[in-house]
């Protein structure tokens, strides 16, 4: 084993540029680069995601596409995924 406070990193969190080294420097299937801390967030976002697509799914047999795209957006701010383009 090398002793890990010699070394320089081996990555940067791609959010907040903590220093990581060993297997947390490893790209994830995405090919992003976070800290185990970002990375929760960036989880959370995902599965928030995959819950507003299904409820905008629903959202789009009652509601017009204004009001529809002001809660996706209400939505994207808050768990920070990426906002409807209008
Ligand atoms: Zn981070």
């Amino acid at each position: 084993m090398f002793d890990v406070q010699t070394r320089p990193p081996q990555g940067k969190c791609e959010a907040c540029e903590a220093e990581l080294w060993m297997d947390e420097a490893e790209p994830d299937e995405w090919g992003h680069v976070l800290c185990p801390t970002c990375r929760e967030e960036a989880e959370k976002a995902e599965t928030a995601l995959t819950v507003m697509e299904f409820v905008d799914l629903q959202l789009k047999k009652i509601l017009a596409d204004e009001p529809r795209n002001q809660i996706w957006n209400a939505a994207a701010r808050r768990f920070h995924f990426p906002e409807e383009a209008s």
